[in-house]
């Protein structure tokens, strides 16, 4: 693995317009500097304890995404520096959100994920719960509802990812009208991106395509 190489090629390879989140879960601090030297600046966790461990220990010019589940008794740790969450999906989550943003006297920005998978396991809102809570979210004083973000069911079968895509482009299209502020959409992952791109994405989650497979 060569993850200098493929941080710049996966960088030049993406439209202007399309934000890369390196995605470096399980993955060592001396990994996500070979990826910060090629240029990389925006990396994605999904547990708040190890996000927290590597803020500590590199550059503060990291921007750090929560993109994994978020539990509400671990906001805390993550609010000092967070600076995108995309895993937002309950009213409860997201004054919990506010709360330690105040505290911290921060405005935080969130993704709100959407459950487009047909599996069970999926997190994410409901579609047709999404006004409710953007309406929710304008009242909270600290928080800034920028976008949506969604994960494809896990198959072989690209016609339905695609249509999971375009069914959360649709939904992302729609909220705009009412909803200005929502400029962010998030999906596509290694397997998936170029296909989510040509779906409406505008900012991807890659993790083994940058620093190979992992080794849980
Ligand atoms: C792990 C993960 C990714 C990246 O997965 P890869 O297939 O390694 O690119 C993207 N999004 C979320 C939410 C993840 O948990």
């Amino acid at each position: 693995m060569n993850i200098g190489a493929n941080t710049r090629n996966l960088l030049k390879s993406l439209p202007d317009y399309v934000q890369l989140v390196a995605v470096s879960k399980t993955k060592s601090v001396d990994e996500i500097k070979a990826s910060y030297a090629a240029g990389q600046r925006i990396f994605g966790e999904n547990k708040i304890q190890e996000m927290v461990t590597k803020w500590e220990l590199l550059p503060k010019d990291i921007s750090w995404h929560m993109i994994g589940h978020v539990q509400r008794n671990k906001v805390k740790y993550m609010a000092p520096f967070v600076d995108l969450i995309h895993g937002i999906d309950s009213i409860k989550l997201l004054q919990e959100v506010q709360k330690q943003a105040l505290k911290n006297n921060r405005i935080q920005r969130c993704l709100i994920q959407i459950r487009i998978a047909k599996e069970e396991t999926k997190f994410g809102l409901p579609p047709d719960q999404l006004n409710e809570l953007l309406e929710a979210a304008e009242t909270l004083s600290h928080v800034q509802v920028e976008g949506l973000m969604g994960m494809a069911t896990f198959t072989d079968d690209r016609a339905q990812i695609k249509q999971e895509f375009e069914q959360l482009n649709a939904l992302f299209i729609s909220s705009k009208k009412n909803w200005p502020k929502l400029t962010i959409l998030s999906m596509g992952m290694s397997g998936d991106y170029p296909l989510a791109i040509e779906c409406g994405s505008n900012m991807i989650r890659v993790g083994s395509k940058i620093f190979g497979e992992r080794n849980y």
